[in-house]
């Protein structure tokens, strides 16, 4: 088969994301409730926005701990279906609905939200990408067009892996997580190319290998196990061995 597209995701399939967003999630709570602690006895001048007010009692993270603020954000998945994907969304609209709640008023809610969104953000882009990953894109985006498809909220153009990517598609942001078929068809839209032409690589089986599969790309799945895969699945153990496939794949008929 002729191939001319390689669609990517990422979490989990250029980079090990578990440790990133375990500190990722705890870092940016635990710098917000310090900011809020040095802002309120009087060490942060004006920048919580104002004074603080003298309702906002006790520390932040003992009034609301991670564990509350991971609640707030499930209920307001779902009560907002169609944000339950845009997951930054829930995050900074959280925290700010946290925030007003512990006795901010709106405005400085808002700051201090934002404030910590800007932590969170760059604490979720210090991933590291498996070490084969560099020159795996550089050898491919010499052939194929390639484009990533990502559910979370890193956003590749920060990372230096991004200039491999002419097209980038924040699939939750569209308010159309994968496994829609919106994000597949927006990508290759993009790239000039149609789903036959195309290749997947993820390790999701359903927003990933099946939601591909079903549009007609072959789809290239790293996953732990051997289950029985329907045809045009073909399963890795790494991102490393996706020359081996494609090879393969290109010598098909
Ligand atoms: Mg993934």
């Amino acid at each position: 088969m002729r191939l001319e597209a390689i669609t990517f995701d990422l979490d989990d399939t250029l980079w090990d994301n578990g440790g990133v967003m375990q500190r990722t999630e705890t870092g940016h709570y635990a710098w917000l409730d310090q900011a809020l602690n040095e802002w309120r006895e009087g060490r942060l001048g004006e920048q919580g926005g104002g004074a603080p007010p003298a309702d906002a009692a006790g520390r932040f993270a003992e009034r609301f701990p991670l564990e509350a603020f991971i609640a707030h954000r499930l209920r307001l998945a779902a009560e907002h279906p169609l944000r339950r994907g845009d997951f930054t969304w829930l995050r900074h609209r959280a925290l700010g609905e946290l925030l007003e709640a512990y006795g901010l008023p709106p405005e400085q809610a808002a700051h201090w939200a934002r404030r910590a969104m800007e932590r969170f953000m760059a604490l979720r882009h210090e991933v590291v990408p498996f070490e084969e990953v560099e020159a795996l894109l550089e050898a491919l985006g010499r052939r194929y067009r390639l484009a990533s498809i990502t559910n979370g909220n890193v956003e590749i153009a920060r990372l230096p892996l991004g200039r491999h990517f002419p097209v980038a598609i924040a699939a939750g942001e569209l308010l159309a997580p994968k496994p829609d078929p919106r994000p597949f068809l927006a990508a290759l839209a993009r790239l000039g190319t149609t789903p036959s032409r195309a290749l997947h690589v993820g390790d999701h089986w359903e927003d990933d290998a099946l939601a591909a599969r079903r549009l007609g790309m072959q789809a290239a799945w790293i996953g732990p196990d051997d289950r029985p895969l329907p045809g045009g699945i073909h399963r890795l153990d790494h991102v490393r061995e996706l020359p081996a496939l494609i090879r393969w794949l290109e010598r098909q008929r």
